[in-house]
């Protein structure tokens, strides 16, 4: 007999057989991003760590798919899967985004696999946090593929929470990238209450996710969504992510928190205009599990997302969370391994970091201090507080 899980358990998923969610060498969702961070996690010793539990997952079956997407988009996918030639552009597959590649199914699968469970894990006190940095693709919407994503795992993990008996569970989408597919599957439902913090949609894709963008008629406020102008910086994206998050979640107060933790908001990410340092990406992350405890009886799943620098951000960025999650934060100026240095500089031909931090502060002022409306970071919050905050009973301008 297994011994009863420790109450203190974070269960992380990772194993090498997700590094088959591959479109091809030109594409920047490239595994290496996983890979790296694994190892990078390993060799910090995350997951080796007393309390920490990393396990690996099966694809999702059809019946969990359909939780989430069309019968006819799981078939798409699987037809496109057992031959890429058969990718239907009608589904968002065989784009450029979105290349078919044999055994798609399997992999996209695997992915809403890990994150359903360890909602479950969570929900029902095997787990205390649960890691999915394999996770996270939020751009998936019922009927197609979007954005590098095939199937929602976040959306999937919400769903099941629901189907589990969770009378309510918040999202947070901290991603470069409006979260839009998880958006969309929850548009409708009053239970589900979705935040997107992103650059706006006048600058980048998917060209959606503004402040009065705020669900259906009968679920209206259950989505938020805050646009920032391009070239928002550490202060004013963690200005505006505690100006609005910790707020809304509060007054929600989920039986769950599924955070997605999208590094494609750092300066140096290839696709996005956001110019966040690591320590920002930390400092949120380390809000995210404060606010789970506070507001979700500590009940927590965060999600990985976008990230397309695959050596200086991504494997630092969510071996940050993990080490959050694991209650075993670790110190900026932590060196990293030789030994993970040696690695990256052998496979990639690049000079990996040196150490877990980019030397910014991760200071940043709180909404009650003031606002200046004439700021281009507080005119979106304002927005965005103006028109979902009076349908939660939150004071728009002042906390
Ligand atoms: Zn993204
Ligand atoms: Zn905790």
């Amino acid at each position: 007999m297994t011994p009863p899980p420790e109450p203190d358990t974070v269960q992380v998923v990772w194993d090498p057989v997700f590094n088959r969610y591959d479109f091809g060498r030109w594409h920047p969702m490239a595994p290496v991003r996983l890979d790296l961070t694994a190892r990078l996690c390993g060799a910090l010793g995350l997951f080796s760590a007393p309390g920490v539990r990393v396990v690996s997952a099966r694809p999702a079956d059809d019946d969990l798919l359909r939780t989430v997407h069309d019968p006819e988009y799981v078939r798409a996918v699987q037809a496109a899967s057992a031959d890429p030639r058969d990718a239907q552009e009608v589904f968002g597959l065989g784009t450029e985004d979105d290349p078919a590649f044999p055994g798609m199914h399997e992999a996209a699968a695997r992915i809403v696999g890990g994150s359903v469970d360890l909602g479950r894990a969570v929900l029902d006190g095997r787990a205390l946090h649960g890691v999915n940095f394999c996770g996270g693709m939020h751009h998936a919407k019922p009927g197609c593929a979007s954005g590098f994503c095939v199937y929602n795992d976040a959306a999937a993990a919400v769903r099941a929470a629901l189907d589990d008996g969770a009378q309510r569970v918040a999202y947070v989408d901290l991603d470069c990238h409006h979260g839009d597919g998880t958006e969309a599957v929850f548009w409708d439902e009053p239970r589900v209450l979705t935040i997107s913090v992103h650059e706006s949609g006048t600058t980048l894709f998917p060209g959606t996710g503004f402040a009065d963008e705020l669900g259906g008629p009968g679920a209206l406020g259950s989505a938020v969504n805050l646009a920032l102008p391009a070239g928002t910086r550490d202060a004013g994206w963690l200005r505006a992510v505690h100006s609005v998050v910790p707020q809304l979640v509060s007054a929600f107060a989920p039986d769950l928190l599924v955070t997605q933790h999208g590094c494609d908001t750092h300066a140096l990410d290839p696709l996005g205009h956001l110019v966040l340092s690591l320590d920002a990406q930390r400092v949120a992350a380390a809000s995210m599990h404060a606010l789970a405890h506070s507001a979700a009886g500590g009940r927590w799943l965060a999600l990985g997302g976008g990230g397309y620098e695959v050596v200086d951000v991504v494997p630092r960025t969510w071996a940050h969370l993990v080490a959050e999650a694991a209650h075993r934060p670790l110190e900026p100026s932590t060196p990293l391994p030789p030994e993970w240095r040696a690695h990256v500089e052998e496979s990639t031909g690049r000079e990996a970091p040196r150490s877990m931090t980019d030397g910014a502060s991760g200071a940043f002022q709180d909404w009650s201090s003031g606002y200046d409306p004439d700021d281009p970071v507080d005119r979106a919050v304002l927005a965005t507080r103006r028109a979902a905050f009076p349908l939660h009973g939150l004071d728009p301008d002042f906390d």
